[in-house]
């Protein structure tokens, strides 16, 4: 139960469970579920930033990581908006057994897929299926702070009944300047005619709807395929891609995502390397080319993980000794490594590491 009456000057902290207030269907196989704090505590997080889900499956928990698609001008709830994938496990648990009163442990905000680091005057969203989710929460937040904006939100799906957010942003489109709203759909409904862009999202489409692309912050997310055809698409136009962002929702190709290589050289060849996990006794024999993840996984030393690929920061732990080579995708903060933090999906041990874990 919400203590809604209680005074709350504290900001809400991921030490604190989600309760889930409600659902909400948006489309086939895609709900949204609101959250609030037990405590009453506002939300505090970057519009565009995700969460780390601890789902608690049959078999021991799962990590899960989805976009806050709420924003954070509306701090006293937060929402997620999920699409379960055919054979999903997570998402689908979630799906099946999230109800009101239910609480989660989660991990986070995190993420810097936020239009708070970088700003611009004008943007181009370009998403597509559950990818819209970032740009949601971006477009709420500029629309509830009534600032004059200056959006092309193009948004892909299969059908237009698969449009996630279509009804809620076109009403937003109606109350402001400035949003304007691009649908691109591969098929329309049976009985159901469409007269909006059809086919997949190309470089003449690019053209029409935003002829001033060339000035915009371009926030691209959706299907690892989708998002490289717009890169390319965007980059052979001689787009500047400093002012190019996109967010991957699941693991990706080798070399598709800008990497932060910290700690020794990758090129060191193949040693035996040892593991000393303090907090649970454990020492373990590996190799150099063992993520520490992977290595405590086999030394059954349990560290949560979500996105294996250094994006959601869900598998942090400290470092007390020892070398690692680290690469990530920005899952982790530079202030963070400082303090001997690691992400042990995507490090390395170099020698004799103590881990706190
Ligand atoms: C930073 C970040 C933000 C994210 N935000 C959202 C969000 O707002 N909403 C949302 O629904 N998801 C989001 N995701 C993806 C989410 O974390 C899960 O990876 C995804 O939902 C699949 O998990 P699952 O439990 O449903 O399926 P799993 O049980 O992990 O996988 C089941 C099947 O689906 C396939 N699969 C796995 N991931 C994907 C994917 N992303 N797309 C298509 N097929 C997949 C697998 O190959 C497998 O066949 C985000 C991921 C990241 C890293």
């Amino acid at each position: 139960m919400i203590d809604a009456q209680q005074t709350v000057t504290a900001k809400w902290t991921d030490d604190e469970p989600l309760e889930c207030v409600s659902i909400l269907p948006e489309a086939p196989d895609v709900v949204t579920v609101c959250f609030q704090a037990p405590s009453g505590r506002p939300f505090e997080f970057l519009a565009g930033q995700f969460l780390t889900l601890e789902l608690p499956v049959p078999g021991g928990p799962i990590y899960r990581t989805y976009t806050i698609s709420s924003a954070p001008t509306r701090p006293k709830s937060l929402t997620i908006t999920i699409k379960a994938q055919p054979g999903s496990v997570g998402t689908r648990w979630i799906m099946d057994n999230v109800r009101p009163g239910t609480r989660l442990k989660v991990r986070g905000p995190a993420g810097r897929f936020t239009s708070t680091h970088f700003p611009a005057k004008k943007y181009l969203f370009i998403s597509a299926g559950s990818g819209i989710t970032p740009m949601m929460s971006m477009t709420t937040e500029i629309y509830d702070l009534g600032r004059h904006c200056d959006i092309v939100f193009v948004n892909c799906a299969r059908r237009p009944s698969e449009i996630i957010f279509k009804r809620r942003l076109e009403h937003m489109a109606s109350r402001i300047e400035g949003l304007d709203l691009k649908w691109v759909v591969r098929e329309s409904d049976i009985y159901q005619p469409w007269t909006g862009y059809q086919g997949r999202f190309n470089q003449l489409m690019l053209g029409l709807m935003a002829p001033d692309y060339l000035e915009r912050e371009v926030f691209c997310c959706g299907p690892d395929g989708f998002m490289q055809a717009v890169s390319e698409a965007l980059a052979g136009l001689g787009f500047d891609m400093a002012h190019y962002h996109q967010e991957s929702f699941g693991a990706p190709e080798a070399g598709e995502l800008p990497v932060v290589e910290t700690g020794t050289s990758a090129d060191t060849p193949v040693e035996t390397a040892k593991l000393v996990f303090e907090e649970s006794g454990v020492t373990h024999d590996c190799s150099s080319m063992d993520t520490v993840l992977h290595a405590a996984r086999a030394a059954g030393v349990a560290i949560p993980f979500g996105c294996s690929m250094g994006v959601c920061g869900s598998c942090r732990i400290r470092k007390l000794s020892g070398e690692v080579h680290m690469v990530h995708n920005g899952g982790i903060s530079d202030d963070e490594i400082e303090e001997g933090y690691i992400l042990a999906c995507c490090s390395n041990p170099r020698g004799t590491v103590t881990l706190e874990a």
